[in-house]
C-alpha cells in the first residue's frame, strides 16, 4: 500500500519543491520555530499555513473618529509603552498608546508583556480590533497588528498619498500566529519562501481546473498569501479549497480501489443452506429497505473483492438483523463471522440475541461465541479454541477480538457494530485475521450525513436503511424547560410513575455519576456555565424517596460499575425485575429493552444531538409507545437549548444529523481529522462544502477509472502521498 512507502524517506525521492524542507529555504531561526509551533516542516507545510482573515486596509479610520463597538483597522505609530501588575487581579497589563498624528489611543494586552519587544515607540504599524471604552477613554483590547519595516513606511499614507491609496486597498493577511512567532514574521516567512519558489505541478489536472474554473495551484498559493485585492484571496481559496477535497478524495478512493484489488474467497449462499432456513423461521417479514441492503451485501461478498461497506440506519431499524443474515451466507461455505461491539454489555446482549434470533437448532449448528476481556481461563480457553478450529461460525466479541491470542481458521466476515467508537487500525488489525482480506461491514446507528460519510468514510460504500419495521408505535418528545416552567419538574415524575403504573418500565439518564464528575465522553458545549450536574447518584436518591415512585424498584447503571455488575443490572431490566434504571450514557448504545416505554434525559443541554437521538431510540421499540422528556435549565436561545429543541422536533435521524452538522463546530464533527492537526482540514468544511466534495469525487473517480495508479497524474500521486504522510506524521507525534 503506498501509505507505507511514504515514510519520511520518501520526501527525499520527491520532486516536487513543495516537499523541500523548509529548512532548505529558511533559516534556521524562523524554520526552528515554525516546526516547533506549528509542526510546519516542509515548503509545502508552510503555504497550506492560510492566513485566519483579511485585515481591510481600505477600511481605515483616523483616530479621532473612532465608532465604539465596532471593529476599526488604523495605521500609527507607537509612542509610548507601559507594562505593569495588576492591583485586583494577578497578571500583567500591558498599555501601549498610539496617535496617526491627530489623535491618541491606547491598546490594552493582558499577559503578553512580550509584545514590549515588539512595539517600541516610534514604530509603525496597522492595528486592527474592536473599540471599546474604559473609564470614558476609548481602547483596543488585545488588537491585531502588523508593524512595518522600512519599506513599507516608505509606501503608507503618509509618505506619498497615491501609493497610499494602492496600499489601503490591499488586504492584509493575518495568520494563526504565537507568542513567539507573530503574524507578520510568518507572513515574511511565506514571502521568501514564495520569491524562491519554483516548479510547483498541479494535483488537480488542467481539464479539472478549467472545467470548475480553478487557478492554477502555484498562482492560487501566491493569491491567497500576497493578495492585491479581495477578489484575488477570494479565488485563490476556492481553488485551494476544490484542491484539498480533490486530494482528500483521491486518497480515499485509491484506498477503496486497492482494497477492492485484492483477492479474497467469495460466499456464495446454497440453496436449502443456513440463510434459507434461517429466512424459513424469521416470524416476520424484512423490510423494502432490508432486502435492498441485504442484497447489496449479498452481492458484494458473493464477489472476490473485499467488500467495505457500511451500513447506516437508526437504531431499530434491523442492522443487526442484516448482518446475520450475511454470516450466515459465509457460514454455508465453510467461513467464519467476528462481531465487533464497542463494549461487554453489547457483547453479551448480542450473543444473547443472535442465539435467540437464530433459534436452538442454526445456534448449536453455528455455535455462536463470546470472546471478551471478562472471561475467566477455561472459557477463554474453549471459546478460542472454537474459533481457531472453525468450529464457531459466528464469534462476537470485544476489544479482546483484536488480541494476538485470537485466531480464526477462515475468518470471511468482519461485522463492525458502532463504526465510531472502533478506529481504522482497529478495522485493520480484523483484517488481518482473515487468511484471505476478510469482507468487511461496519453497522452505525449514527445517521450520517452524506458529505461527512464521503469524507470520513471515504474509502466504504454506503448502503442506508431508513425505514423502520411496521408495528413500532412511535415516540412522542417533549421539551420540558425548567428555567421557564420549574413546576413541570414534579409532572415529569407524574408522567413516568403513570407509564409505570401500565406496567411499564423507563429510563432516567444523568450526565454525571456523582455530584461532580461527568461521565467519559460527555458532550459539553463551550457556551454552558458550570451548573452542578444531575447525578446518577443524587438522582437515584431523589427518585427513591418520591412519593409517585413509592414503591418502584430503582436502580443505577454507569460506567464505574464492573462489566458484571452492568450485565446483571442490564438482565435485571430485561426481565423486568427492575422498572426504572437510573443511567449515565452507557444504555446509549443497543440496549434493547422492548417494554421500556419512558426516557428521561435530565441536563439535556450537556448531550450532543446524535447522543440524544440515540437515546431517545431506547424506548418505543416494541409494541409500546414511547415517550422522551428532554429536561434542560438552559435558556432558551443558549446553543444547548437549541440541540434539545430540535431533537424534540423530529424523529428523522437524518435530517437531525444535518441541525446537527449546522449546529456542531466543525471541529467536533470529524474529531481528529479536523481538529487541527497538520493532517486536518483547512479550508474544507464538511458542513458548507458538501457540492465541492461532490464535485471532487466526482472528478478524481473519473480518473481513478482510467488511471487507478495514478500513473499518468505524479503531481496527484505526489499529493496524496504528502498527505498520507501527514497523517503517519500525525500519527506517530500522538503515539
Ligand atoms: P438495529 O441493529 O438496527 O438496532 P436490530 O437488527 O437489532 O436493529 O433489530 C431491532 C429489533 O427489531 C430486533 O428485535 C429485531 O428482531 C427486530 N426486527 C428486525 N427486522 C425486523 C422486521 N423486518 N420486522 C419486524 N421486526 C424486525
Ligand atoms: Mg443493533
Amino acid at each position: 500500500m503506498t501509505s507505507t512507502d511514504a515514510s519520511p524517506g520518501a520526501d527525499s525521492l520527491s520532486t516536487s519543491p513543495l516537499d523541500a524542507p523548509l529548512a532548505t529555504v529558511l533559516a534556521p531561526r524562523t524554520a526552528t520555530p515554525l516546526a516547533k509551533a506549528f509542526g510546519i516542516r516542509t515548503v509545502g507545510d508552510l503555504l497550506s499555513h492560510y492566513p485566519r482573515r483579511y485585515a481591510r486596509r481600505g477600511e481605515l479610520t483616523a483616530l479621532d473618529r473612532l465608532p465604539l463597538d465596532e471593529n476599526v483597522t488604523i495605521v500609527a505609530e507607537v509612542r509610548e509603552v507601559r507594562g505593569r501588575s495588576m492591583k485586583n487581579r494577578r497578571g500583567h497589563i500591558l498599555e501601549v498608546s498610539i496617535s496617526d498624528g491627530a489623535g491618541i489611543l491606547t491598546l490594552t494586552y493582558f499577559n503578553q508583556g512580550w509584545r514590549e519587544k515588539e512595539l517600541r515607540p516610534g514604530v509603525r504599524g496597522v492595528f486592527a480590533g474592536k473599540v471599546t471604552a474604559y473609564r470614558s477613554a476609548l481602547q483596543l483590547a488585545h488588537p491585531d497588528y502588523e508593524l512595518f519595516d522600512d519599506d513599507s513606511v516608505a509606501l503608507s499614507g503618509a509618505a506619498d498619498p497615491d501609493a497610499g491609496k494602492r496600499w489601503s486597498e490591499m488586504p492584509i493577511p493575518i495568520y494563526p500566529a504565537t507568542g513567539s512567532l507573530s503574524s507578520w514574521n510568518i507572513a515574511k516567512a511565506i514571502a521568501t519562501t514564495l520569491d524562491g519558489l519554483r516548479g510547483v505541478g498541479d494535483a488537480v489536472p488542467a481539464a479539472v481546473r478549467e472545467e470548475q474554473g480553478l487557478l492554477a495551484h502555484a498562482r492560487a498559493l501566491e493569491l491567497v498569501h500576497r493578495p492585491q485585492t479581495d477578489s484575488d484571496w477570494r479565488r485563490a481559496r476556492d481553488s485551494l479549497r476544490f484542491a484539498e477535497a480533490f486530494v482528500l478524495q483521491a486518497a480515499l478512493l485509491q484506498e477503496r480501489a486497492i482494497h477492492r484489488a485484492s483477492a479474497t474467497t467469495a460466499r456464495v449462499p446454497r440453496p436449502g443452506g443456513y440463510l434459507e432456513r434461517f429466512d424459513g423461521i424469521l416470524p416476520f417479514i424484512l423490510t423494502a429497505d432490508q432486502e435492498e441492503v441485504g442484497d447489496e451485501i449479498a452481492g458484494d461478498i458473493a464477489a472476490t473483492a473485499p467488500m467495505n461497506r457500511l451500513v447506516q440506519g437508526e437504531v431499530g431499524s434491523g442492522k443487526t438483523l442484516v448482518a446475520l443474515r450475511a454470516m450466515l451466507a459465509v457460514a454455508e461455505t465453510g467461513g467464519q463471522s467476528a462481531l465487533l461491539a464497542p463494549t461487554e454489555v453489547l457483547a453479551a446482549q448480542h450473543l444473547r440475541s443472535i442465539a435467540r434470533t437464530l433459534g436452538p437448532d442454526l445456534s448449536a449448528e453455528l455455535m455462536p461465541t463470546l470472546i471478551t476481556g471478562q472471561l475467566s481461563a477455561a472459557e477463554r480457553r474453549k471459546a478460542l479454541l472454537r474459533a481457531v478450529s472453525g468450529q464457531a461460525r459466528i464469534v462476537v466479541g470485544t476489544h479482546a477480538l483484536l488480541g494476538e491470542t485470537v485466531s480464526f481458521y477462515d475468518l470471511g466476515l468482519v461485522v463492525i457494530d458502532e463504526q465510531h467508537r472502533f478506529g481504522v487500525d482497529q478495522r485493520e488489525a480484523l483484517r488481518l485475521k482473515g487468511a484471505t482480506p476478510p469482507h468487511v461491514l461496519v453497522l452505525t446507528a449514527t445517521p450520517i450525513p452524506r458529505t461527512v460519510a464521503m469524507t470520513v468514510f471515504g474509502d466504504l460504500d454506503v448502503s442506508v436503511i431508513r425505514e423502520l419495521p411496521a408495528g413500532r408505535s412511535g415516540i412522542e418528545s417533549f421539551v420540558v424547560p425548567l428555567a421557564e416552567k420549574p413546576g413541570w419538574w414534579n409532572r415529569v415524575w407524574t408522567r413516568m410513575a403513570e407509564e409505570l403504573a401500565l406496567g411499564r418500565q423507563g429510563f432516567v439518564v444523568c450526565p454525571a455519576i456523582d455530584a461532580k464528575q461527568p461521565e467519559e465522553g460527555e458532550e459539553l458545549g463551550d457556551d454552558e456555565t458550570p451548573a452542578p450536574l444531575a447525578s446518577v447518584g443524587t438522582t437515584l436518591e431523589a427518585l427513591r424517596a418520591h412519593p409517585d415512585l413509592a414503591g418502584r424498584r430503582i436502580e443505577a447503571l454507569h460506567g464505574r460499575m464492573s462489566s458484571e455488575e452492568k450485565d446483571a443490572v442490564m438482565q435485571a431490566f430485561a426481565a423486568g425485575r427492575i422498572d426504572v434504571l437510573v443511567a449515565t450514557t452507557v444504555i446509549e448504545v443497543g440496549v434493547d429493552v422492548p417494554n421500556a416505554s419512558t426516557m428521561v434525559v435530565l441536563d439535556a443541554e450537556r448531550f450532543g444531538v446524535s447522543q440524544l437521538h440515540q437515546l431517545r431510540g431506547r424506548v418505543g421499540r416494541g409494541s409500546v409507545p414511547g415517550l422522551c422528556l428532554l429536561v434542560t435549565n438552559a435558556a432558551e436561545e443558549s446553543l444547548g437549548r437549541q440541540r434539545v429543541d430540535a431533537v424534540a422536533a423530529t424523529l428523522d435521524g437524518f435530517e437531525l444529523a444535518q441541525a446537527d452538522l449546522e449546529l456542531r463546530r466543525e471541529g467536533d464533527v470529524l474529531g481528529g481529522l479536523q481538529s487541527g492537526g497538520r493532517s486536518s482540514l483547512r479550508l474544507l468544511r464538511v458542513a458548507k462544502d458538501g457540492d465541492i466534495i461532490a464535485d471532487a469525487r466526482r472528478a478524481v473517480q473519473g480518473i481513478l477509472d482510467v488511471d487507478p495508479a495514478f500513473a499518468d497524474h505524479p503531481d496527484l500521486r505526489e499529493a496524496v502521498a504528502r498527505r498520507l504522510d501527514e497523517s503517519e506524521r500525525e500519527y506517530l507525534n500522538k503515539a
